[in-house]
């Protein structure tokens, strides 16, 4: 039979405080969980039941993998994407295992489109607790080739795209009360350069890193926690769509790109959508309840290299 609380050991084997979870933290456990270190209470941090929670680009790659490890975990979950069919067969897919699922189709770059998403999130679901920025692309262009139209379009979506989404959730988080979520999906690339071509991309990774930041600091007086997932190089449809269609660049021999970056991963393996899904479940929940306006790297290492 578990202990009562105040019968818990404060200090661990090597005589180092363990501070424990506060009483509230036991609401609505019943007595076999009251044990702060039994399995059923590391589930109860991660439990997301009555939450909302909205992914863009859900669909497919790392942005399904999220909202894989959100639903799971009791939230509902608006999948926000352009790809019709991706997103139905996802849809589909999740309701299958029992978990309340939506899509809707947004293009994160247009305001009147994100303001329409959220309006329907908040009709659907009645609430909004999560935001999931991780529509993005990352088209490779020598920047000597590059159009102002080709900048523009990586901007319009990578950046702005979090701006727009962000500014609308947190909104409706606000006027409901209850703080909130905000996980915004950058890249090694917000940090340091992983291939020449990417500039434009470089540049809105940057941005949504610094964004984060500051949106940190401006939400913090309403609960809503923003933070951002740096990931590495992630086996996902688009990434497997950029090997097919490799441009020309000088420096980069298509065939060996793959090759080099593994090289370059002390792990020695690429990663899965899953590997981002579960860091955003910790952001997501309970897990990170002291944490705001930081970045976590998910690479494998390879930024060590
Ligand atoms: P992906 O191309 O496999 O999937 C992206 C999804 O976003 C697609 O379903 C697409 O339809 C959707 N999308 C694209 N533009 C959109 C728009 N304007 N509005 C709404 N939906 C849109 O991409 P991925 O590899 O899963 O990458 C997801 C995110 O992770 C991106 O922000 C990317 O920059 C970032 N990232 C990926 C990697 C990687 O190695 N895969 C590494 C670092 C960062």
């Amino acid at each position: 039979m578990a202990k009562p609380i105040n019968e818990l050991p404060r200090l661990n084997s090597r005589g180092i405080l363990r501070r424990l979870p506060s009483e509230s933290t036991y609401l609505n456990a019943s007595s076999t969980d009251l044990h702060p270190w039994s399995s059923r209470f590391k589930y109860k941090l991660t439990d997301l039941t009555g939450k909302t929670a909205i992914v863009t680009g859900g669909a497919v790659g790392i942005g399904k993998g999220i909202a894989y490890r959100l639903a799971e975990a009791g939230a509902k979950v608006m999948i926000v994407d352009l790809a019709d069919q991706k997103r139905e067969e996802t849809v589909s897919e999740f309701k299958k295992n029992g978990w309340r699922i939506s899509s809707y189709k947004s293009d994160v770059s247009n305001e009147q489109a994100v303001k329409s998403m959220i309006d329907q999130t908040v009709e659907e679901f009645k609430s909004i607790d999560i935001l999931v920025n991780n529509a993005g692309i990352y088209p490779q262009v020598p920047v000597m080739k590059m159009t102002s139209a080709d900048f523009e379009k990586v901007i319009a979506i990578n950046l702005k795209g979090v701006f727009l989404c962000t500014k609308y959730a947190a909104n409706q988080m606000i006027k409901l009360g209850n703080g909130g979520k905000i996980i915004n999906i950058t890249s090694i690339d917000a940090l340091h350069p992983s291939s020449v071509g990417l500039a434009h991309y470089d540049a809105s990774k940057h941005g949504a890193w610094g964004f984060t930041k500051n949106v940190a600091l401006e939400l913090a007086p309403h609960k809503i926690w923003v933070n951002a997932i740096a990931p590495g190089g992630i086996l996902t449809p688009g990434v497997e769509e950029i090997q097919k269609n490799m441009p020309t660049i000088p420096e980069v021999d298509p065939s060996k790109i793959l090759e080099k970056f593994m090289a370059k991963i002390p792990m020695k393996r690429m990663g899965e959508p899953d590997d981002i899904g579960k860091v955003a479940l910790f952001l997501a929940s309970d897990m990170s309840s002291y944490i705001t306006g930081t970045q976590i790297v998910v690479d494998g290492g390879y930024l060590l290299s």
